[in-house]
């Protein structure tokens, strides 16, 4: 149908603003954030679950490398003890315990123990219990204890633990701290004994030998692991003692007699940790993540001579000695790590929100940008400038359009076409733009009078053309009356009075034999010449039996 008469100079008409930039707004943040939160939503809980993982990963990976380290640095010093009980001096001194063999033996400890700072004795035991040879190293001095100053130790446990095993096993003793006459030895100096029995060339069992060795480098390496872990470590004795990462008070607590233990303290993980060597247990308190240590670990010896390695030689026994390494990510650790990750999340969803506001809204604008510039430049294409109406490429294209569809249909279609009388005199005695405020002041009567389906249009100068669908010849002449009335009635007001106009106008319809609006308007044209003839001020209406006529 026919557009709109009343159009607005700066902004296309039923065009809001607002609106536009809202909706434009919204169809891309919405999708987008909606994206964006399904996104972010799946990832955030995705590393919240491996979070915990991730670290319970690292603490176990920690935790073995300690435990490898033990195993490897105890390697070394087992096949120390099994070098000197089975070398030649040793065995020469068996079978001869001449004076001269027995310093041999001797001399041999003392060199092994100078290159070997952290052997605190190395000794030979007879089948008695009575030292044979001793040497104390202490502060990188090595002391060859005389024979009159040996005692009998036949009454230590790691005496009897160790004449008892076969030839080629090892014993090791717990890990404690150095008595020095019947006392703690300050600063404490961890302890730990290991033995092997001594048999000479035909098989007979003769004596033990043993070194006291401070494992000082393991100890100190082991807590250098435990700083890099995340968790609180500690290392646990096979009761359950403290012997690293606990307070001082709690350390080495067997040796004051003490009742406080890892397992009364925690007796559920304890019952766990008894039962495998490796794992991990989830308390109220938090996550524990345990290892077991074995300092003799039998496979790995099995490159020193003489060791007897049976089918079940690398599952330790219930003798066997071992640590704990147990790392414990406490609840309140955890709960840390999980809420410094919403915050992160939190600030990085907003941060990505206001992200995508922003883009919306530099997209939004740009969208209503450039649909108002289109708009505008349609309107420009379409509209007079001076009068806002419709201009004479518009009334071309909507009078054809209008023709086809009455053509086709057989509708009524009239046109109407008004021209200013004089208008030149207003011109010469007003001015021009007067001129102009009197065409503007037409136009508005027109459209006062205009229906909607009807399109007023600026035709040339001071010409107007009115397509009026859907009108017969009658009522374009009574429409076309009304204006000439309308005018004639409503003088334009100016700053000086009013002025006084008159128009004329010449009507016509569509004929059966007309091809196209120009038919029409052509006879319009002809109508309106004859009410200038005829005087002006008046309406010439042209029928088409008329023009048949003619
Ligand atoms: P008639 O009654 O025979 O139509 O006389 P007329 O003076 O109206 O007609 P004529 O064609 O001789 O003159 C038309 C005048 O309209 C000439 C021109 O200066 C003036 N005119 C055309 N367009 C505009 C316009 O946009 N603004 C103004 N102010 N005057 C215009
Ligand atoms: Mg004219
Ligand atoms: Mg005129």
């Amino acid at each position: 149908m026919v557009n709109s008469n009343h159009l607005n100079a700066d902004q296309p008409s039923e065009f809001s603003m607002k609106k536009e930039l809202l909706v434009s707004f919204l169809l891309l943040f919405i999708p987008a954030s909606l994206l964006i939160s399904t996104i972010f939503y799946a990832f955030s809980n995705q590393s919240q679950r491996y979070e915990l993982q991730t670290i319970q990963i690292r603490e176990e990976s920690a935790l073995r490398s300690a435990t490898e380290l033990t195993s490897m640095l105890f390697e070394q010093k087992l096949s120390d003890l099994m070098v000197l009980a089975e070398g030649e001096t040793l065995r020469k001194y068996l079978h001869d315990d001449s004076m001269l063999n027995w310093v041999h033996v001797a001399r041999e400890f003392s060199l092994f123990a100078r290159r070997k700072p952290k052997y605190a004795q190395i000794r030979y035991i007879g089948i008695d219990g009575k030292e044979l040879v001793r040497v104390n190293n202490r502060a990188g001095e090595q002391e060859i204890v005389p024979k009159t100053l040996l005692q009998n130790k036949g009454d230590r446990y790691y005496v009897q633990e160790a004449i008892k095993l076969s030839q080629g096993d090892i014993y090791v003793s717990p890990l404690d701290l150095n008595m020095e006459n019947g006392a703690i030895e300050q600063p404490i100096v961890p302890t730990i004994r290991f033995a092997t029995p001594v048999h000479d060339g035909y098989g007979t069992l003769r004596g033990i030998l043993i070194i006291n060795y401070t494992p000082e480098e393991l100890l100190d390496r082991i807590a250098d692991i435990f700083k890099t872990l995340i968790g609180d470590t500690v290392m646990l004795n096979s009761d359950g003692y403290w012997l690293m990462g606990a307070p001082d008070e709690q350390l080495w607590g067997f040796m004051h007699d003490s009742e406080e233990t890892f397992g009364k303290q925690h007796p559920d993980v304890w019952a766990t940790l008894l039962h495998s060597e490796s794992g991990s247990v989830s308390t109220q308190s938090g996550l524990f993540i345990y290892q077991r240590a074995f300092p003799l670990n039998r496979a790995k010896l099995g490159s020193v001579e003489n060791i007897q390695m049976d089918a079940a030689a690398d599952q330790p026994t219930a003798k066997d000695r071992y640590w704990f390494y147990v790392s414990h990510i406490s609840k309140a650790l955890i709960d840390d790590l999980s809420s410094k990750r919403a915050l992160i999340s939190s600030i990085t969803y907003l941060l990505l929100f206001l992200v995508t506001a922003f883009i919306s809204s530099i997209y939004a604008k740009n969208a209503v940008q450039k649909k108002l510039a289109f708009l505008r430049l349609q309107q420009h294409a379409t509209t007079d400038e001076l009068t806002n109406i419709a201009n004479r490429r518009e009334l071309q294209k909507t009078g054809e359009n209008e023709f086809k569809r009455a053509h086709r249909f057989n509708r009524n279609y009239a046109i109407l076409m008004i021209d200013l009388d004089h208008f030149k005199v207003i011109n010469d005695t007003h001015g021009h733009s007067i001129g102009d405020e009197v065409l503007k002041h037409i136009a508005n009567i027109c459209l006062d009078i205009t229906r909607t389906e009807d399109l007023l249009a600026r035709y040339g100068g001071e010409e107007f053309v009115m397509l009026l669908p859907e009108t017969d010849i009658e009522g374009a002449r009574q429409l076309a009356e009304r204006i000439c009335q309308d005018v004639r009635n409503r003088p334009f007001e100016s700053a000086n009075g009013p002025i006084s106009i008159t128009v004329s106008i010449g009507v016509s319809e569509i004929g059966p034999v007309d091809t196209s609006y120009s038919d029409i308007l052509l006879r319009a044209d002809k109508a309106l010449y004859q009410a200038k003839s005829e005087g002006r001020d008046r309406v010439v209406v042209m029928s088409v039996k008329i023009i048949e006529k003619s």
